[in-house]
């Protein structure tokens, strides 16, 4: 036991918290199975922690649990909120929650840094938050990590190499300024009611700088430019980007004739760097 409040299941019988298909709702009520996704975010005693969707809250007791300085919980469904209020009372000064949509609310203002973020993502705005964390307009960002649960094949996009089923534009988004590794692998049953698809848990880690120094709107313009037309060769795929495309390919070491998947986070920074007039 990781607290004294309830058992998840009593405390969703009691607030009638059916999971409702609209807001993404799939459930963890095994509470050492939040917490050890709590503890896959690394030390929290030192840190503010962002959950976006506590639903009944069985990650954020585990987070409490596991000994976060304070958890700010911004969760859109109301009928979670009495459940929650539950928690901040076992949990004195040390649970804000928030009700509203997470792609709305300003975080920001209520954490102090070290922040972690740490959330059971529902699955219908996990990729747009991702995107939102990864490209804020200050670098390093406002985080030192995120651990988030994805479908599994979300999951394998951003962890993905070059070559790979899943390489494409998340993972050098990701992989330019953060360390990626899933850490956790969940079967459909771990959760209430079970999705149709497995899960996984993604740690991320950020650096302070990028790991190649590119502008990252070029960046991100020619990656989506190449996987846009993934089957095509580059020298085709990327016309539009430059009118001497072939031979910005060949200075920056990248075979013309290559598809997008096929080049590594070092060579697209090359690239990058070429188009907008330095060196490679
Ligand atoms: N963290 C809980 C758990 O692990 O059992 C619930 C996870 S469930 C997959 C996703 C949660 O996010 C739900 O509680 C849902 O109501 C909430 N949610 C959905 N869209 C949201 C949004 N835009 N902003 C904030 N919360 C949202």
């Amino acid at each position: 036991m990781i607290d004294a409040l309830p058992p998840l299941r009593d405390v969703i019988r009691t607030h009638d918290l059916r999971a409702k298909k609209s807001f993404g709702q799939n459930f963890l009520l095994d509470l050492n199975l939040t917490a050890r996704i709590a503890r896959a975010a690394g030390d929290l005693s030192g840190a503010d922690v962002l959950e976006v969707g506590p639903g009944p809250g069985g990650l954020t007791r585990g987070l409490l649990a596991e000994g976060a300085r304070r958890v700010l919980a911004i969760e859109k469904d109301p009928r979670c909120m009495a459940a929650l209020a539950e928690i901040a009372v076992a949990y004195p000064e040390r649970l804000l929650v928030i009700e509203g949509d997470a792609l709305d609310v300003d975080a920001l203002a209520h954490l102090t840094p070290p922040i972690k973020v740490v959330s059971n993502l529902p699955y219908n705005v996990g990729t747009e938050l991702l995107i939102r964390w990864m490209t804020p307009k200050q670098w390093p960002p406002f985080w030192d990590s995120l651990t988030l649960m994805f479908q599994r094949e979300v999951a394998e996009r951003i962890v993905a190499r070059p070559g790979s089923k899943g390489y494409g534009r998340l993972a050098l988004m990701v992989q330019w300024r953060a360390d990626a590794r899933i850490v956790l692998s969940l079967p459909p049953e771990a959760f209430t009611p079970a999705p149709k698809v497995s899960s996984a848990v993604v740690h991320i880690t950020s650096l302070r700088t990028p790991r190649f120094p590119a502008n990252a709107a070029t960046l991100e313009r020619v990656v989506a430019a190449g996987f846009n037309q993934r089957r095509k060769m580059l020298r085709a795929a990327l016309r539009g980007v430059h009118p001497q495309i072939e031979a910005m390919l060949v200075a920056a070491e990248i075979a013309p004739t290559a598809r997008a998947e096929e080049v590594g986070l070092e060579a697209w920074c090359r690239l990058a760097r070429l188009l907008d007039g330095g060196q490679a």
